[in-house]
Order: C-alpha cells, then sequence, then structure tokens
C-alpha cells in the first residue's frame, strides 16, 4: 500500500489506525509570536499539547492530521516534539490558512510560483527542515471565494496535481462556499475523491452537504464542540441521517481541536464555555459523546467506526 508522510517520516498506508481527521496541536499568529515571543509559552504550549495528544491516545487514536498551514502558525518541528514524545504520528500539511489576505510576496507572483512553494514542502521538507508535508490546505469563509482565496485554491489543486497530495479546504456553509471550492479543484483537474470539504458538519442542511458529496469529495464533520456555528445534538442529527442515507465512506469526524490557541484571551475562553459558545470542546469529544449516540441511534456499528475513523482518513490521504 501506499506511504503517508508523516512528521517522522513515511509509514505505510495501512499503519495509520484510529486517525483524528482534522485536528491542530497548537494555533497562533505566526508574525505576532515572531515578534512578540516573549508572550507566548512554548514550553507550557508543548505541555498542554502532550497532555491533549495523550489523552487522544488513550482513547485508541494512533494518527492526527494537523491542519495548521501559513497563519496559524505551522511549526512541523514542534509537531515532530509532540509526535515523538506523545507516541502519536502526526500529519502535517502546507498551503495558505486565509479568507482573502494574501502576503504582496504571493500577490505579485503567479499562482504556479505559489504552488512551487507548496510542492517543495511535500518533496522536499518544509520550513527548512526535512519533515515533508503529506496534504494541502486552502479555506473560503464568511468573505467568499475572493480573488485571493481563489489563488491559493488553484496553487493546492496544481500542487496536488503534480505530488499526488490531497486537499483539504476549509469551507462556510452558512455562506455556501462549498460548491465553488469543489468548482475550482474541478476546473484544475483535480480528482475530487482526493478533496476533502472541510467544517460540512457546520450545518444541518443535509441537501447541501449531500450536492457536495455528489461530487465525490470528502466532507469534514469536523468541529465537534463549537456549538457557535451548531450545537452537538444538530451535528450528530445531521451525521446521522447522512449515514442512513448510504455516505459512511466520504465522512470525516473530527473537533477541530486547538490543543492552545491565541486567538483570544484567556478569560474569553473561559467566558465561551460559560456561555455555552463551546462545550466540552477536546481531542476526544466524538469518543465521548459522538460514537456512543450513533450507536445508540443505530447508525454506527464496529465496521462503521472502523469505517470513518481508519478506512476514510487513509483513503482520502493515500487515494484507494
Ligand atoms: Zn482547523
Amino acid at each position: 500500500m501506499a506511504e503517508v508522510q508523516t512528521v517522522q517520516g513515511p509509514v505505510d498506508a495501512a499503519e495509520l489506525g484510529v486517525t483524528l481527521g482534522h485536528e491542530h496541536v497548537r494555533f497562533r499568529d505566526e508574525a505576532v509570536a515572531a515578534q512578540w515571543p516573549g508572550r507566548y509559552d512554548e514550553e507550557g504550549e508543548l505541555q498542554t499539547a502532550l497532555e491533549v495528544v495523550g489523552a487522544a491516545r488513550d482513547k485508541g487514536v494512533r494518527t492526527i492530521l494537523d491542519a495548521t498551514a501559513m497563519f496559524g502558525g505551522r511549526d512541523v518541528r514542534f509537531m515532530k516534539r509532540v509526535a515523538d514524545e506523545s507516541g502519536v504520528r502526526i500529519v502535517c500539511c502546507t498551503g495558505i490558512y486565509s479568507y482573502d489576505y494574501l502576503p504582496h510576496y504571493f500577490e505579485n507572483r503567479d499562482i504556479d510560483v505559489m504552488a512551487d512553494h507548496f510542492v517543495e514542502d511535500i518533496e522536499r521538507g518544509a520550513q527548512g527542515s526535512d519533515i515533508r508535508a503529506a496534504f494541502l490546505k486552502c479555506a473560503a469563509d464568511a468573505a467568499g471565494v475572493t480573488e485571493h482565496v481563489e489563488k491559493i485554491h488553484r496553487a493546492c489543486a496544481r500542487a496536488s496535481l503534480q505530488t499526488g497530495a490531497p486537499i483539504m479546504a476549509h469551507s462556510m456553509p452558512a455562506v455556501g462556499t462549498g460548491p465553488r471550492q469543489v468548482e475550482i479543484f474541478e476546473q484544475e483537474g483535480v480528482d475530487l475523491t482526493r478533496v476533502q470539504i472541510a467544517h460540512c458538519g457546520d450545518t444541518e442542511d443535509v441537501g447541501y452537504i449531500e450536492g457536495l458529496l455528489a461530487k465525490g469529495v470528502y466532507v469534514g464533520l469536523d468541529r465537534y464542540g463549537l456549538e457557535m456555528y451548531l450545537p452537538i445534538d444538530k451535528r450528530n442529527a445531521t451525521t446521522a441521517e447522512l449515514l442512513h442515507r448510504g455516505h459512511a465512506e466520504r465522512l470525516i469526524l473530527s473537533q477541530d481541536f486547538c490543543a492552545s490557541i491565541d486567538w483570544f484571551p484567556a478569560e474569553a475562553a473561559k467566558a465561551f464555555e460559560a456561555q455555552g459558545a463551546i462545550r466540552n470542546w477536546s481531542m476526544t469529544l466524538v469518543f465521548e459523546e459522538v460514537v456512543p449516540t450513533l450507536r445508540e441511534m443505530g447508525v454506527l456499528d464496529d465496521a462503521g467506526f472502523q469505517t470513518i475513523f481508519v478506512e476514510n482518513p487513509r483513503r482520502w490521504m493515500a487515494g484507494s
């Protein structure tokens, strides 16, 4: 079977095991962190990441796909430390996580040059290391598929065609970005069975999700615990309906959890929990509250668990 690059080197895709398809061992603004490093506690972040990933390991997780790209503070050496010390494999990505902004550097260079940067990360190594990225990341959010967002999507598509690496696209169902994102990949000639449209679980609109599935892509039901976008009971109802309709082989369940995130001061993060904007958000929530509920609802058995948490991430990563 095909090999998958992890931050510790290649593994046989058959060895990936139970996989969380969309998480972050740390999320921060790399520019702020570079300018004011004293505001960050690197050692504390490492310990937090190890606790979080260790808890996932105790639930049987063997591999985590870390979706942190440029502007999320991607740090492949940090990821490797987490993998080395936790015993859980981490797969890192390349690409640009932006809802519109592009540095002048990329604004004034063409799509193929951007794609070359991504290819370098996949074929040679990222951030001056020999740690190779294994998937591509782009994003579209409230602003929709802007000119810059489209450029990043096309660069990801071209890098995917050159390397065979799959693509994960952050989407925003509330403004319906998914179909246009898929359309761009299709125009570029990407194999849509190697595309994952993330955050589809933020909507209850099963018809919208089925429209994407009809194109052959994977859909991420990957923000369990982020109640501000959709509460868990509605997420479970959507997942159950998709399973009931026979889409088990295209679903990626995860939490988009960030072991640490610098977006908010600590007080604000606490307030979110108190206000119910997040609830039990963690790297283990799917095993604690989602899998048991889906089993009770009669839409998930042992084989279904294997499909969703082992075979789907593996097939998306390595092809079938
Ligand atoms: Zn994410």
